[in-house]
């Protein structure tokens, strides 16, 4: 490492799951854009994922000089803490009880550090560590602006009704009103586990909401062209009154160090098919790093992709943990269902590299789960979604995807597996969002403003910058 007074120290502290992990890596590339910030990564292991772990290696490969990695070994699992049977969500509660642990490795580091960046999952527990070390402390928000405002005003409405005893499901009603939002949340669009009492989700929302005024930022992964209703509703002190800045500081960019091996993931073959077929005739259906879908509506899926009569690229998820998912496509799907689809498209159960997939001039379209870091990797391209919330915060996000003209949601499909969507419904949307001249224009003119906030110059190199300068001002300012 350089030394000398002028480096800013930063360290990242991400949580479970390649969609927290990748944004949080992403954020620490844009620090490390500027040559005198130096990252520490702590790696709380074991990762659930196998794709976690090999993105951990790429990053740490790629920056030899400018990033630091530390092993976090976590404490075993609470059994009276664990009302999940979710693995991602179960590594969140095991990372919440062990990151006190931090404090004697990082104040040990030198030079000391100017700040801490954690995952928003871990706003609770880490706030000892901070006031400990006394460093500044900031969130990484990995979905939305409109999601983030939720989840902030969330201590304003229990606050207001105590009677409801710190249950959303009791204070929630038909819609939830955010002040300075036009939009009201629906219920139906609300995290289907925090409506759930008791559960690991509600839990870790409730506590964490309402000390969001004890950090000193929160950097989202959004741009002012998709939500700046939201930000300027978070930053306005209408949301939640005494919030620290929230930074756009999206779109994040896929990086070059997530480029995997070829021994890792299927590209090879996959780009190859890619380059054989015309500009922008291809759909490309990913539901994400951890989100399995039913046989049922695997086999409609299908259907509906070979109705469609557009050819495809297809990743199938048949469990949520990628190391368990080892059952063949062939064991779901009818021999001449395969037969046919080999004939249109390709379809894989290996980790795909999204970002050169949806960077390919012949994809046209991205059917996802409403995961942002999906969104955002489909704006970044130029390339129309349809978006159908599976889980967790992905109807929000689908609302924001269709609201900012990223894409299409067909709000009535529901949760994932609430219902079984048909082969004809996914072949109606599918050509909707391919056929759609207006959407394809929106999305080009989106991709030329996230291009534009990421540029160097652009508004998100120049919020970095004008934080790692105040995080070096408040240095000196302890040094002297
Ligand atoms: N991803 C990928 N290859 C895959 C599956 C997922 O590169 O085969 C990446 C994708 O590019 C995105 C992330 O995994 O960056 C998924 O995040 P998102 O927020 O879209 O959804 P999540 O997986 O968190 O539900």
């Amino acid at each position: 490492m350089s030394s000398g007074s002028d480096i800013v120290h930063v360290a990242f502290v991400p949580s479970a799951g390649f969609g927290h992990l990748g944004p949080c890596l992403r954020l620490a590339a844009l620090f490390l854009r500027h040559q005198h910030c130096h990252v520490t990564l702590i790696t709380p292991k074991p990762t659930v994922s196998l794709a976690e772990s090999h993105l951990i290696s790429r990053f740490c490969s790629s920056f030899p000089s400018q990033v630091s990695q530390i092993d976090f070994q976590l404490l075993p699992f609470d059994p009276s803490t664990e009302n999940s049977s979710d693995p991602f969500w179960l590594q969140f509660e095991r990372i919440r009880r062990s990151v006190h642990l931090l404090i004697p490795i990082l104040s040990s580091l030198s030079p000391p550090l100017n700040a801490l960046i954690h995952d928003i999952s871990l706003i609770s527990p880490m706030i000892p560590v901070s006031d400990s070390l006394a460093v500044p402390s900031y969130i990484y928000f990995v979905a939305t602006a409109r999601m983030f405002s939720f989840f902030s005003h969330l201590s304003v409405l229990d606050a207001a009704n105590k009677q409801a005893q710190g249950h959303p499901a009791s204070f929630i009603g038909d819609a939830v009103e955010i002040p300075g939002i036009r939009l009201p949340i629906p219920r139906s669009s609300i995290p289907p586990l925090l409506l759930q009492p008791g559960s690991l989700f509600e839990k870790i929302f409730m506590e964490d909401s309402p000390k969001l005024t004890k950090l000193d930022g929160i950097f989202i992964n959004t741009f002012d062209e998709v939500e700046a209703e939201a930000m300027a509703a978070l930053n306005s002190g209408k949301v939640v009154p005494g919030l620290p800045p929230a930074h756009a500081v999206g779109p994040f960019m896929p990086c070059e160090f997530e480029k995997a091996p070829e021994e890792e993931n299927s590209d090879g073959s996959l780009m190859k098919w890619l380059d054989g077929q015309p500009e922008g005739s291809v759909v490309y259906i990913c539901f994400g790093n951890r989100t399995a879908t039913t046989r049922e509506q695997v086999k409609e899926m299908a259907e509906g992709l070979l109705q469609s009569g557009y050819r495809f690229l297809w990743v199938v998820k048949l469990k949520m943990v990628d190391k368990e998912d080892d059952e063949d496509l062939e064991q779901v799907l009818e021999p001449e269902v395969m037969k046919k689809i080999k004939e249109k498209g390709l379809v894989v159960k290996t980790w795909v590299n999204q970002g050169e997939i949806l960077g390919h001039s012949s994809v046209g379209g991205f059917v996802n789960h409403g995961g942002w870091n999906s969104i955002v990797e489909s704006i970044w391209n130029g390339v129309p979604v349809l978006s159908w919330g599976q889980n967790g915060d992905q109807k929000i996000t689908s609302e924001v995807a269709a609201e900012s003209g990223a894409g299409i949601w067909p709000a009535e499909w529901g949760w994932g597996g609430e219902v079984v969507v048909k082969a004809e419904e996914i072949a109606k949307a599918v050509k909707e969002m391919m056929n759609n001249e207006s959407l394809k224009l929106k999305v080009l003119q989106l991709k030329d403003a996230a291009r534009n906030a990421a540029a160097v110059g652009g508004s998100c190199d120049i919020k970095i910058k004008t934080i790692i300068e105040e995080l070096r001002k408040k240095k000196k300012k302890t040094v002297h």
